[in-house]
């Protein structure tokens, strides 16, 4: 049995005091969870405070990206060791914002993914496709690209470190969410895709969901059962909703 895990992603927003009050609100409400994994992913800057809050707590804390590098003249990076000298759990790679307006590739990413695992974090990699691949029939042709970067580089035994989080593009801060029966077809075939190198690996692999997911449509997305928690932007800034969508993650546990 797949334990969910549901992660805030609160991308480039908020302050130092935000931060405190997001952080303190989802402490309080995540509290009595026992069967779900939670983690927020806050701005660079705010990792240290973040620490600080929720140490000797069961909520995780992650990164939004990650150097491909070990260190050195890189600069503006963050290496994954530095990550994990700030407690972190989780590092996110591959985020479709970053594809998109940093052009990062899958080769770099894939390089994102090894760099977190070598340090003892788990990376969380993003797939998905855009509108358009999505009605030109290309969605499985692009998160199978996605899919094997990193099988390509690491082999499959990376699977068994790592988070996959499914975002159809057209699906993040749009408020149109793919439908239960449209992520489970994705995260089907992802599972698949891993399952052909290995079945355990695919077996064990969490597959979180990403886009427009809210306390109202939380659910029936995690319902899926392939669907092992979400990734969660817009909604992850709101201590109450992100903690709504951390209670669906335990009802469905
Ligand atoms: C994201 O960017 O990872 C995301 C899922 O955003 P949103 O929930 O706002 O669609």
């Amino acid at each position: 049995m797949r334990r969910p895990l549901i992660a805030g992603n609160w991308k480039m927003n908020g302050t130092k005091a935000d931060a405190a009050e997001l952080v303190r609100g989802i402490v309080a409400g995540v509290s009595g969870m026992q069967k779900t994994d939670v983690a927020v992913c806050p701005p660079f800057p705010y990792l240290y405070l973040v620490e600080e809050l929720l140490q000797g707590t069961a909520i995780g804390w992650g990164s939004q990206d990650v150097s491909c590098e070990d260190g050195g003249a890189f600069t503006g990076q963050v290496s994954a060791a530095m990550l994990k000298d700030f407690g972190c759990r989780y590092a996110i790679v591959g985020h479709s914002e970053r594809r998109q307006l940093n052009g990062e590739t899958d080769g770099v990413i894939a390089r994102k993914y090894a760099q977190a695992v070598a340090n003892g974090l788990v990376p969380i990699l993003c797939v998905g496709e855009t509108l358009e691949e999505r009605e030109q029939g290309k969605t499985e042709e692009v998160v199978a690209k996605h899919i094997d970067g990193v099988l390509n580089l690491e082999g499959v035994d990376a699977y068994a470190h790592g988070v996959v989080a499914y975002e159809p593009v057209w699906a993040i801060g749009t408020g149109v969410t793919a439908t239960p029966a449209q992520a489970q077809e994705v995260h089907a075939f992802l599972r698949e895709r891993i399952a052909k190198k290995s079945k355990e690996i695919a077996k064990g692999l969490r597959i979180l969901y990403g886009g427009s997911m809210k306390p109202g449509n939380a659910a029936e997305l995690i319902g899926q059962p392939d669907i092992d928690g979400g990734l969660i932007g817009g909604a992850s800034l709101n201590a109450a909703d992100f903690v709504a969508i951390c209670q669906a993650g335990e009802d469905n546990a």
